[in-house]
């Protein structure tokens, strides 16, 4: 029923779809625990025979409407919900790596990211090639090893805010028998959905735009059930051979186009946890209810804001993909036509100690480690979320040192722009 309702729709009613007498409203179950007469039961649970709730370590149903939602939103076919988005992009690439493995990465991607492929996974064994995503194919290509699992990007890159040639990617990775793993935090499914331009995974931050509110961390990975794993059965072990720890069960041959994702709840949530909590599973989904409405308003504004700063003599750059001078211009227009985010970036002309002033003379756009809520805030990613990179590093991931990130929220766009000019005024 769901996959055939508009975005809007799904936004409201996706997910959760209430029997005769139940709650209108999703409810939260805030139980670790669920009950069952028999002992075989219980068993058949456990065999992965039957489906059913037994432990919210692992599922939970509060937690499985939302990710229902979500999944219907980006058009896969099951979501599995993490704590954070962290988590998120770990298990995406856990779930088809481990020690001796090899992924693909774009250099342009979220600080957090980028530590945990350059630095968490290697010492787990897994290594990264990082590739500049605007390369010719056939350099991109040259990354590439026989033990490459996976190539994965960002929709539109934080804090760079590149806009990612989805197609090409999915092209590259599927020629080489991995698949395509897209981060689409910044785009969310209203804005672009990459499923449909070849993508085979996709994970949020939905501590971003999707709760909207600043409210609840967590994370979701998206499968669209297209990656053909069989194809590839030598590369993927994990998915086409019998699981030891489920009794000799192969996932490809048990569940199908939804391998990828029940070997994810099975596996990965069983010994790693890092599940999303019912509580913040319930304020998601308040988010959720209004994204269709909020990220219109998210563009409208930045498109205003950026345009605005453009022509501010103070301000050296901007960068934002709906300024037809931007290099991402015509990939925005053909993956973003209804508009992109409300984040951008932008130097200011003169020293750092000027852009720290401007930035402390603010007044209701807030200094904040948070990007992508209905509230206008700011960073200065050299020194806050990417302190830990070194200059070069920095260069590498499109963050040059005096890149302030502006995260438009969805105010009256005017008092956006005062309050901006008021503090432009003091340097
Ligand atoms: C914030 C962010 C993450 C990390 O998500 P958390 O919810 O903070 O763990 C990953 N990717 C992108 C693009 C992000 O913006």
């Amino acid at each position: 029923m769901q996959k055939k309702l508009n975005k809007g729709t799904l936004c409201v009613q996706g997910g959760w779809q209430p029997k005769k007498g139940e709650p209108r409203v999703l409810p939260i179950y805030q139980s670790t625990t669920f009950k069952y007469d028999t002992s075989e039961q219980m068993a058949r649970l456990f065999d992965l025979e039957d489906s059913g709730y037994f432990y919210s370590r692992l599922q939970n149903p509060t937690v499985d409407a939302v990710g229902a939602k979500i999944a219907a939103l980006e058009g896969g076919v099951g979501a599995v919900m993490t704590a954070s988005g962290q988590a998120a992009n770990f298990y995406a690439i856990f779930n088809i790596c481990e020690a001796g493995d090899h992924f693909v990465s774009a250099t342009t991607i979220y600080g957090g990211t980028y530590n945990l492929f350059t630095v968490t996974l290697k010492k787990l064994g897994i290594d990264v090639t990082l590739v500049d995503p605007d390369a010719p194919v056939e350099e991109i290509e040259k990354a590439f090893r026989p033990n490459t699992k996976a190539l994965f990007g960002e929709t539109i890159s934080n804090p760079s805010v590149n806009v990612l040639d989805i197609e090409k990617f999915a092209n590259i990775a599927h020629k080489h028998g991995v698949p395509l793993i897209i981060d689409n935090t910044f785009a969310t499914p209203v804005n672009c959905r990459p499923f449909e331009w070849g993508a085979d995974i996709v994970t949020h931050s939905t501590t971003k735009y999707m709760d909207g509110h600043a409210v609840a961390v967590g994370g979701a990975v998206v499968d669209s059930g297209n990656f053909d794993w069989e194809a590839n059965k030598e590369k993927f072990p994990g998915l086409t051979q019998p699981d030891e720890s489920y009794h000799g069960l192969t996932y490809t041959a048990a569940f199908g186009k939804a391998a990828y994702i029940t070997k994810m709840v099975a596996q990965l949530m069983r010994d790693l946890g890092s599940m999303m909590s019912p509580e913040n599973a319930f304020l998601l989904n308040l988010g959720l209810e209004t994204l269709h409405l909020r990220m219109p308003r998210h563009c409208q504004n930045a498109q205003r804001v950026a345009e605005w700063l453009k022509n501010h003599p103070k301000v050296e750059w901007v960068n934002f993909c709906g300024l037809p001078d931007s290099k991402y211009y015509a990939l925005a227009q053909k993956y973003l036509p209804d508009g992109a985010c409300g984040v951008m970036a932008f130097g200011i002309k003169g020293s750092k100690e000027d852009a720290i002033r401007f930035m402390d003379s603010l007044g209701f756009i807030a200094i904040v480690t948070h990007v992508a809520d209905a509230r206008s805030c700011i960073l200065h990613p050299a020194s806050h979320t990417h302190r830990q990179l070194s200059d070069e590093q920095l260069l590498e991931a499109g963050v040059a040192p005096d890149l302030m990130r502006l995260s438009v929220g969805i105010e009256d766009v005017e008092d956006i722009i005062a309050d901006l000019e008021q503090a432009l005024s003091k340097i």
